[in-house]
């Protein structure tokens, strides 16, 4: 593991700028792999971890710069439910902890300094120093992951029957006898133009 420091400056370079959401995602990441056990996720553990991210705000930047899971390897599974939490699965040991940020914990940023002049300063030295238990709530929890939810699966590419385009990773739906992709099944979140 790196200093906390060296995680501060790699998270600075790959979010744009330092901020109060950083910490906190650092923080979060950090206390996740203790209570898992897993000590070298760059190298050793590479391949023992799964993380959840239900945000999308700085804090989901964060995470990563300490798991080493991203979106691209498929160990970064992204659910958009508009909260600071995070679960990191631990694939080795079979056990799995959810992180959520404590609603209490921009009150106690504002309470230990007063006199910094803006929230995120308050909060950005805030998150650095309190105890984890003040920062975040924790429950252990189990994630059923599917073969294909597994950074490693490899499987059939279907064609979808509507539109034509090929769907990996069993991310196809049959709809009335045909085989096709979300988007064609009603989840299309765009509108073609042409
Ligand atoms: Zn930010
Ligand atoms: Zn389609």
């Amino acid at each position: 593991m790196r200093t906390f420091e060296e995680y501060v400056s790699l998270a600075e370079k790959a979010h744009g700028h330092i901020c109060a959401g950083q910490i906190l995602g650092l923080r979060m990441a950090l206390y996740g792999l203790r209570l898992l056990g897993i000590e070298d996720p760059e190298v050793k553990d590479r391949k023992r971890l799964v993380t959840f991210i239900e945000i999308d705000r700085c804090a989901t930047d964060a995470i990563p710069i300490v798991t080493g899971c991203r979106l691209g390897k498929r160990a970064l599974k992204f659910r958009d439910f508009g909260k600071v939490a995070a679960t990191f699965c631990d694939l080795a040991a079979d056990r799995a902890v959810r992180l959520v940020a404590k609603e209490s914990s921009k009150q106690r940023a504002r309470e230990l300094y007063p006199r910094l002049d803006s929230k995120n300063a308050q909060q950005m030295r805030a998150y650095r120093e309190m105890p984890e238990q003040e920062l975040f709530d924790l429950q252990w929890v189990r994630v059923r992951l599917a073969p294909e939810d597994f950074p490693g699966y490899k499987g059939q590419r279907p064609l979808c029957a509507e539109c034509g385009e090929g769907v990996n990773f069993r991310r196809e739906v049959i709809q009335g006898g045909r085989v096709l992709c979300r988007s064609c099944a009603g989840e299309r979140y765009y509108e073609p133009l042409g």
